[in-house]
This record gives C-alpha cells, sequence and structure tokens, in this order.
C-alpha cells in the first residue's frame, strides 16, 4: 500500500494554438489506504489525471509519487498498480480462472498452488467462485465486471486505479457494485483511486472527492463538505441532483433583485457580500418550499410551468410571476400533494439555506447555515484539512 502524492501535474495535448491543456497544474495528496473519487463532467482531465498516476501518459511538468518513489520515468508494470476500466479487457478464450491467473504468471514466480490459491480467494471475496470454468462470453455484465475486479485483487497491489468501471452495467447492478467496491476498499485497505463523471456515484463511494472542470482542480473534500461547502458555483450546481437552482441578482442596500422577485438579505448575508453587487444565489430545490398564500418575507409569486412526479417526490417546475427571462427553477415536493401545471403558488427560498457567489469570479461568498452539530463537525474537519495542507 502507498500514499500517491500529485505535484504541480500539467498535461498538455498537441501544440501550439491547437494544443489542449487536458490538467492543468493540479497538485494533491492522496493517503496511504485512501479512497478519492475524481468527479467533473466528460473532458475535465480526470482520466488523463489517472494515466498520467498509471504511466500510461506522461505528463507535461510536475511529478508523481507513489509511496516515496518518483515515478515520472517508471513504466505501467514497475508502478505496482492495479487497473480496472470500463471495458472489462478480459481475455474471450481463457476460462476466468485463467483470467484472473494470468497476470501472476506473467509477472511473478509464484508457484501454480499460490496463485491458485489467491485467485480462489479472491473469486470468493467477488462472489465469482462458482464461476472460475466458464469463459466471460458465458457472464453477464455484472459478472464480467466482477471477475475484472476479481483479478485486479490477484494483483495484491499498491494502489487501485478505476476509471468509470461500472458505466456499462444497469442501474440496479451498478447501485449493488457501488457498495460491492466500498466494502472491498475499506476490506483490502488499498489506496484507490476512482473516477466518475457521476455525481451521484462519487456522492456515495470515497473517503474524498476530487472535483475537476476544464482540467483544474476545483474542490477536495469528503463528499458532503463538497455537498454543504462548495468553495465555488461550479461545485455547488454540479454536486446534488436535481441541481441547484441559481438566480442572479444585483444588490441594491440590504436587498438582492432577481429576476422576477426581490430577495431581503439577513444581516449575514450583507456582511457576506460586503458591498459587492453582481451576485448570484444559490437555492437547493429540497430546501425550497411552496405555499398557497404568502406567509414570510422571503416569498414571491411563481407559477407551475411542469410537474414531474417521481412516487414520493415530485419536481417541480417553475417561473415567478413577474420574470422576464424564461429559464424555470425547479423544487422538490411532496408527492402526495396535488399541483397542476398553471397553478399559482409562493415560493419560499428560507435564508438559511441559501448560498451566495460572486458573479463575476463564481466563488462562494456565503454558506448556507448547517444544523448545529453539523457545522461543529464540519468547520472542525475543515481546519484540520486546511492545517494539515499549508
Ligand atoms: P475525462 O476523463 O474527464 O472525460 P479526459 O482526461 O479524457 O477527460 O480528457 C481531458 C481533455 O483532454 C479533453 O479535452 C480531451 O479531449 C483531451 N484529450 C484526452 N486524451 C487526449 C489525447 N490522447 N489527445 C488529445 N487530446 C486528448
Ligand atoms: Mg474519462
Amino acid at each position: 500500500m502507498a500514499k500517491i502524492t500529485i505535484d504541480d501535474v500539467i498535461k498538455r495535448f498537441g501544440d501550439g494554438d491547437d494544443s489542449i491543456v487536458a490538467v492543468d497544474d493540479v497538485s494533491l495528496d492522496i493517503k496511504d489506504g485512501e479512497f478519492v473519487v475524481f468527479v467533473g463532467p466528460s473532458g475535465s482531465g480526470k482520466s488523463t489525471l489517472m494515466r498520467i498516476v498509471a504511466g500510461l501518459e506522461t505528463q507535461s511538468a510536475g511529478d508523481v509519487h507513489i509511496g516515496d518513489t518518483l515515478v515520472n520515468q517508471l513504466g505501467p508494470r514497475a508502478r505496482d498498480i492495479a487497473m480496472v476500466f470500463q471495458n472489462y479487457a478480459l481475455y474471450p478464450n481463457m476460462t476466468v480462472e485463467e483470467n484472473m491467473s494470468f497476470g501472476l504468471k506473467m509477472s511473478t514466480d509464484m508457484s501454480d498452488d499460490e496463485i491458485e490459491q489467491k485467485v480462489r480467494s479472491a473469486a470468493e471475496m467477488m462472489d465469482i467462485d462458482m464461476l472460475l470454468d466458464n469463459t466471460p462470453g458465458e457472464l453477464s455484465g455484472g459478472q464480467q465486471q466482477r471477475v475484472a475486479l476479481g483479478r485486479a485483487i490477484v494483483r495484491d497491489p499498491n494502489v487501485f486505479l478505476m476509471d468509470e468501471p461500472l458505466s456499462n452495467l444497469d442501474a440496479k447492478l451498478r447501485t449493488e457494485m457501488r457498495t460491492e467496491i466500498n466494502r472491498l476498499q475499506s476490506e483490502l485497505g488499498v489506496t484507490t483511486l476512482y473516477v466518475t463523471h457521476d455525481q451521484t456515484e462519487a456522492m456515495t463511494m470515497g473517503d474524498r472527492l476530487v472535483v475537476l472542470n476544464h482540467g483544474e482542480l476545483q474542490q477536495v473534500g469528503t463528499p458532503l463538505e463538497c455537498f454543504y461547502r462548495p468553495v465555488n458555483q461550479f461545485v455547488a450546481g454540479f454536486l446534488g441532483s436535481p441541481s441547484m437552482n441559481f438566480f442572479d441578482g444585483s444588490v441594491e442596500g440590504g436587498t438582492l433583485r432577481a429576476d422576477g422577485f426581490d430577495y431581503d438579505l439577513t444581516e449575514r448575508m450583507q456582511r457576506s457580500v460586503n458591498g459587492q453587487t453582481d451576485v448570484v444565489l444559490g437555492a437547493r430545490p429540497e430546501d425550497i418550499s411552496l405555499h398557497d398564500d404568502a406567509a414570510s418575507s422571503h416569498e414571491f409569486e411563481a407559477v407551475i410551468d411542469v410537474v414531474e412526479p417521481m412516487g414520493s417526490i415530485s419536481y417541480v417546475y417553475l417561473t415567478a410571476v413577474n420574470q422576464e427571462r424564461e429559464e424555470t427553477f425547479i423544487v422538490e415536493a411532496d408527492g402526495q400533494r396535488p399541483l397542476a401545471e398553471g397553478e399559482h403558488v409562493y415560493v419560499e427560498i428560507p435564508d438559511e439555506d441559501v448560498h451566495l457567489f460572486d458573479a463575476q469570479t463564481g466563488e462562494t461568498i456565503h454558506q448556507r447555515r448547517l444544523d448545529e452539530q453539523a457545522e461543529v463537525a464540519l468547520e472542525e474537519r475543515m481546519q484540520t484539512v486546511s492545517g494539515s495542507t499549508d
């Protein structure tokens, strides 16, 4: 097992005007045994960064250490890593057992008995021991992915690298395998880098998220830190489904004037805004509520555009009555509540749930409130995190 250190890594593809910066000066410390998830939209540089750690891609600048070894010049085989990808890359003509033992036979001088023992124990761990004599063609997608994971376990590597390993599986299997990989990783305690573009997958897996956009590192933190304390509008919008609603506004005195409604800023918000004028108000769909009558100062009248029933909840798309642009915002409502398209309702955005962002830079200037216990726990953690990296 090993820690991984990434220092000022840049990856450029191509030369001159056509060049692309796929990884833009990323530095990162991954602890020994940690499960870290690279998450971001397609093209944000997740795979490139992982491939640099794997030795499949050479960085244009910067250093990668695995353990205390500088691995810049080492090929993938010398790095003691095991990789699992979206396409399982199993040998179709070999049995499961042969697929799992092939790497060990090629690269170690272990005895056949030892190899068989390791394969059997990994197969039991992945619950595929009854499939050892089958060929990949006889297995379902989920079983094949288990074999691919089993093959990685057999190698007993310092580091697991997984690039969207579940994206070929259907939704139910994916959820199952998520749990399985979480269990496996904590059982084996092997340092693991996991790539996904799926924010739900990221939220449910991993000790820490590394959020990337355009090759730039946005935020590193536990899933809940990134969700409740996003450092910028990108992270706030990327994590959570449906996404946080954003309302562009301009601040005049103690009021934020948005398209279709005015929002009275609390004193805490005014201190955060600190004289800035162009501010974006962010509120998650699950924090906004709908009422039949106006009851508080943080309400405005809106029209229901579309209702999407999900069962226990409905997603309600609305526009403010006096709104000029056509853009809708989303509110999560109780699934049992009868709501009709065209209906007028009052929308309440509770001030404790509001995030504010600098409209120019996208940086968070005001964080929502949390339950007292959660607040204390998160603040303590964030202090230790920033303390340890300084
Ligand atoms: P992700 O895994 O987050 O979807 P990638 O790391 O695959 O993103 O890609 C990051 C950027 O680098 C993209 O713009 C992609 O087109 C570009 N890129 C990746 N690999 C290559 C390559 N071999 N040659 C040229 N451009 C590449
Ligand atoms: Mg990728």
